[in-house]
C-alpha cells in the first residue's frame, strides 16, 4: 500500500523539516514546490524566469504552472511507494486539481497533515533562516497569503475526512512523533520500518 501525504501549514510550521524525516522514515520522496521552483530560478530556466517576481515578492505562482510541475512529478516512478508533499497544494483549485490527478491513479490521498502554528512561533523561526523571502516584511505577507489562499484548504481537507491537526509550535521531535502516532495506523504493520535494534 502506498501511503500518499500532504504536509500543510504556513510559512515556517516546519512542514520542510518534518518531510526530510518522513522521506527517512518511510522511504519516500517529499516533493517541496518552493525548492523545485527555486532551482528553475537558479538554473534560469525560461520557467525560473517566468516564476522568480513571484518567489521574490512571497505571492503564489499561478496554479496552473505549479500543478503542471506536480503532475509531472507524481508520474516518476519513485512516487509509486508513495509521497510527501510539501508547500503544494496551496489553493483550492490546486487541490481540485490534486484531487483530479489521484482519482486518475486511483490512489486518493491517505493524510493531510495541517501543522498549525502561532504567527509569533512563525516569525521567530523564519527570522533564523536566510532564504531571500525571509525578509520581515516578506515573510509577514507570506503568512498573510496562507492565511487568505491556504488555509481554506483547512476546511476542505477537513469536509473529505483527511485532516489531522498538529500543533506545529512544538519543538520538531514532539512534532514528528505526533506524525509517527497518526501514520501507523495507515500503513500495514508489516511496512513500518523497524527503527529499534534488535535485541537477540
Ligand atoms: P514556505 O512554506 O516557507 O513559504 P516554500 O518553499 O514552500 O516556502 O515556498 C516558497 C515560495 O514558492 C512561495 O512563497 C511561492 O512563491 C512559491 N510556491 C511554492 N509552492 C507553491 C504553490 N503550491 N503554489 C504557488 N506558489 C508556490
Amino acid at each position: 500500500m502506498a501511503l500518499d501525504l500532504v504536509l500543510l501549514g504556513p510559512p515556517g510550521s516546519g512542514k520542510g523539516t518534518q518531510a526530510v524525516w518522513l522521506t527517512e522514515q518511510y522511504r519516500i520522496p517529499a516533493i517541496a514546490s518552493g525548492d523545485i521552483l527555486r532551482a528553475q530560478v537558479e538554473a534560469g530556466t525560461p520557467l525560473g524566469k517566468r516564476v522568480r517576481s513571484y518567489l521574490d515578492r512571497g505571492e503564489l505562482v499561478p496554479d496552473q504552472l505549479v500543478v503542471d510541475i506536480i503532475r509531472q512529478r507524481l508520474s516518476e516512478p519513485d512516487t509509486e511507494a508513495g509521497f510527501i508533499l510539501d508547500g503544494f497544494p496551496r489553493t483550492l483549485p490546486q487541490a481540485q486539481a490534486l484531487d483530479a490527478m489521484l482519482a486518475e491513479l486511483q490512489r486518493p490521498l491517505d493524510a493531510v497533515i495541517y501543522l498549525e502554528t502561532d504567527r509569533q512561533s512563525l516569525l521567530d523561526r523564519l527570522g533564523h533562516r536566510h532564504r531571500q523571502d525571509d525578509r520581515a516584511d516578506i515573510a509577514n505577507h507570506r503568512i498573510d497569503v496562507f492565511l487568505e489562499q491556504t488555509a481554506p484548504l483547512i476546511g476542505y481537507y477537513r469536509d473529505e475526512g483527511k485532516l489531522r491537526l498538529i500543533d506545529g509550535a512544538q519543538p520538531p521531535e514532539v512534532v514528528a512523533a505526533a506524525i509517527e502516532d497518526l501514520i501507523r495506523p495507515l500503513v500495514g504493520a508489516d511496512e513500518v520500518p523497524n527503527t529499534r535494534p534488535t535485541t537477540s
